[in-house]
């Protein structure tokens, strides 16, 4: 293992730097991370969309066939950390990460000509419904209809926690269309547009009062059976890829060192009963202790990146291990998340209540709402539960248990 970066991968990092620096100024003044709650940080969100859709950036990974540069994993993971350090929007992580690896592997041309360009031009925002009321980490039990009747699919039953749904133009979502068949093997994956009749949206607000979340109701909503992906009944084995993108969680670290550097310039800065906050012996014990955290984690990321490079090379062993380490890496930069949340509100104190809309708030009220937000990080993208289990199942080749 050698994190040795290559001078060209070094001037590509100048090149993302620059560049985020630069756009970043263009960012509305409160911030651009609510992007799906807040209609200013959405449209830079766009803007910025459509800039890396110019700079080619948006498809650096995907075969040249399809407008891409076949950039290698590496390589994402240095796109990934400097957009996360600016805190920059503009990846459409449901269209990009999530759907166009899917189409890739698993949809055909027609489908990859008519949805692969706008994805890549940083035009068409997706939404990804998958979750329902009864069925999470237990995905294979969702419940959501789709009949087919000639040429269509008619589809009826409800999502929840669908992100950006009210923002999104479509959905990627999973359906049953084989009640008979055993639970994996009766589903199937499909292409909506959101603007389908019968297709209903209900706002779900997060515990700090944001847009992000909606429940979607599908009442006789009619796909086209062209927009069927993969088989009808193998839409599980679709869905797989689906999670089969650069997972290294170097967003969560890369967050959470910008995040800690800005904590130690305040501590730096403030005093508190004429001591600087810095000068507090709890206080810098508690900021090098994260110091330490977050150096682990970026490792620990290169490391997930640097083994899902080998995979082509050395096979299935070496996607399981990454698979493992990248769980690893996911339970590891969540629950870091949390624990910056709380440290950062800890020595803040009071002020890290303040809403990032007064003068008073510290660090522009960043603290206040991660510590709301934070709670929701070690379940999106799969719990720390499920992550845990494939670590001790894979990892450690433990029994399955009860
Ligand atoms: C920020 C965020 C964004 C999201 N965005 C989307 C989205 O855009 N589209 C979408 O479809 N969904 C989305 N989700 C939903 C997400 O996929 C689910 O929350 C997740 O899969 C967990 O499902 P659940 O909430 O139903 O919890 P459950 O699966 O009911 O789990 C409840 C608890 O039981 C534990 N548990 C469950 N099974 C096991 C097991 N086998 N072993 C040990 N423990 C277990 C879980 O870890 C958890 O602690 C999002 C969630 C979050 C937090």
């Amino acid at each position: 293992m050698d994190f040795q970066f290559t001078p060209e991968q070094m001037a590509l990092r100048k090149e993302f730097e620059d560049f985020f620096r630069d756009e970043m100024q263009k960012a509305p003044p409160l911030g651009a991370e609510n992007i799906y709650d807040n209609d200013e940080a959405w449209d830079f969100h766009c803007y910025l969309a459509r800039r890396l859709g110019e700079k080619g950036w948006i498809s650096r990974p995907w075969p040249k066939a399809y407008g891409g540069q076949e950039a290698p994993i590496l390589e994402q993971l240095l796109f990934n950390e400097v957009k996360a350090y600016h805190r920059a929007p503009g990846i459409d992580i449901q269209g990009v990460c999530m759907l166009a690896p899917t189409l890739l592997a698993s949809g055909n041309e027609e489908q990859k000509q008519q949805h692969l360009p706008p994805i890549a031009r940083g035009e068409m925002m997706w939404c990804q419904g998958w979750s329902e009321p009864n069925a999470g980490s237990d995905l294979a039990s969702l419940t959501t209809r789709a009949v087919r009747q000639g040429d269509h699919y008619v589809i009826n039953g409800q999502k929840t926690w669908t992100s950006g749904a009210h923002r999104a133009q479509w959905c990627f979502m999973m359906a049953r269309t084989d009640p008979n068949q055993t639970r994996h093997r009766g589903l199937s994956f499909f292409l909506v547009d959101m603007k389908t009749p019968g297709l209903k949206l209900r706002p779900v607000l997060g515990l700090n009062g944001t847009h992000m979340f909606n429940e979607m109701f599908f009442d006789d909503v009619r796909v086209p059976a062209v927009n069927l992906v993969g088989e009808e009944n193998r839409g599980w084995y679709v869905s797989l890829m689906t999670m089969n993108f650069e997972r290294s969680s170097i967003g969560f670290m890369a967050e959470a060192k910008r995040n800690l550097e800005e904590l130690i310039q305040f501590c730096r800065e403030t005093k508190r009963n004429g001591q600087l906050l810095a000068d507090n012996p709890a206080v810098r014990s508690i900021l090098a202790q994260l110091v330490i955290e977050v150096e682990v984690g970026i490792a620990l990321s290169y490391r997930v990146a640097w083994l899902q490079g080998k995979v082509d090379e050395k096979g299935m062993e070496m996607a399981i291990q990454a698979a493992v380490v990248a769980s690893a890496g996911k339970v590891y930069g969540s629950e870091l998340g949390q624990r910056l949340s709380y440290a950062g509100c800890r020595i803040l104190g009071l002020y890290s209540q303040v809403k990032a809309d007064s003068k008073w708030a510290p660090l522009k009220g960043r603290f206040e709402s991660s510590y709301q937000e934070c709670v929701s990080l070690n379940m999106g993208g799969g719990t720390s539960e499920i992550m845990r289990n494939v670590i001790a199942l894979r990892g450690l080749d433990m029994p399955k248990g009860a």
